[in-house]
């Protein structure tokens, strides 16, 4: 079933072929590391049972990866219309298992995919990473079938989605995903891994959407609106922030600073204050 993916081209000589050049206006760093897809793609769980969606195939490089991992359906959603002529020989080559929507990921209904559940892999573009992510978030909270995600970030970011209290990079978005999911850092990629070379590292993050936290969320919403409030001025203490709360209900001394309370804290003090 994977022959005809094994035989295509490289991935750069496809790219020469069709003179497709990476586009910066797209976030274009490009994976052509058959060794490093791989490990990305079989990383994904249960890869081979569950519908896999794919934000950004690019040239291909990780959705090649995809299939040749066993996956048996790979829906792609890919804003830059250049890279059709790539994309259709991996179509071609895929038995029916690969479909491209060509569309900005931010604007399509992923509800609508025609898919119950499915898995999210991607190298995603580092200038709409985070928003997609937050997007997702909300969709799992209200219930969409989303079983994992395997996504590469650059590594400040994915540090920022796995951190806990008290790290440095503990903001808002670690606060979101832990309320939702457990994540963790399963690959660290050197910039070198990529064409063109962007000037920082990256890291690959697996979230994995944890149904006993998802029960006792309340409302993603309020929580982001709360964090944004305090993580937005993180130097100062949260009952300069916000006076008039019963700290000490929460357990804590209105003294802290936003970096220091828990996500379980965020979510209650959200239910109660806004
Ligand atoms: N998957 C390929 C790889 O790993 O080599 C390419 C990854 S590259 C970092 C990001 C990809 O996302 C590019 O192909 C880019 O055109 C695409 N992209 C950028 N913004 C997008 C958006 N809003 N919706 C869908 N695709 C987008």
């Amino acid at each position: 079933m994977t022959d005809k993916i094994a035989s295509l081209p490289p991935v750069s000589s496809m790219m020469r072929e069709c003179g497709l050049e990476p586009k910066k206006q797209f976030g274009q760093n490009f994976l052509f590391d058959l060794n490093l897809t791989g490990r990305i793609a079989r990383s994904v769980p249960d890869i081979e049972k569950i519908p896999v969606v794919e934000v950004g195939p690019g040239p291909a490089g990780l959705t090649r990866a995809i299939l040749l991992a066993g996956a048996k359906q790979v829906i792609a959603i890919e804003k830059d219309k250049t890279t059709e002529p790539i994309l259709s020989q991996v179509i071609d080559a895929s038995d029916g298992r690969l479909r491209v929507i060509f569309d900005d990921a931010l604007r399509v209904d992923f509800s609508a995919l025609g898919v119950a559940e499915y898995a999210i892999c991607a190298n995603l573009p580092y200038n709409v990473g985070t928003e997609l992510l937050i997007g997702w978030l909300h969709k799992i909270a209200s219930g969409e079938k989303i079983k994992s995600m395997t996504l590469m970030f650059q590594r400040e970011v994915a540090l920022r989605i796995t951190s806990r209290p008290g790290d440095e990079h503990y903001g808002r978005l670690a606060v979101l995903t832990s309320l939702i999911a457990d994540s963790k850092i399963i690959i660290d990629v050197p910039n070198t891994a990529f064409v063109p070379r962007p000037k920082v590292q990256s890291a690959v993050v697996q979230i994995i959407p944890n149904m006993e936290k998802i029960a006792a969320l309340h409302d993603l919403g309020k929580i982001e609106q709360l964090t944004a409030k305090l993580f937005g001025q993180r130097r100062k203490m949260i009952r300069a922030i916000m006076p008039n709360v019963n700290w000490e209900k929460y357990g804590l001394t209105g003294t802290e600073r936003a970096e220091k309370i828990a996500p379980e804290t965020f979510a209650l003090m959200a239910h109660d204050l806004l």
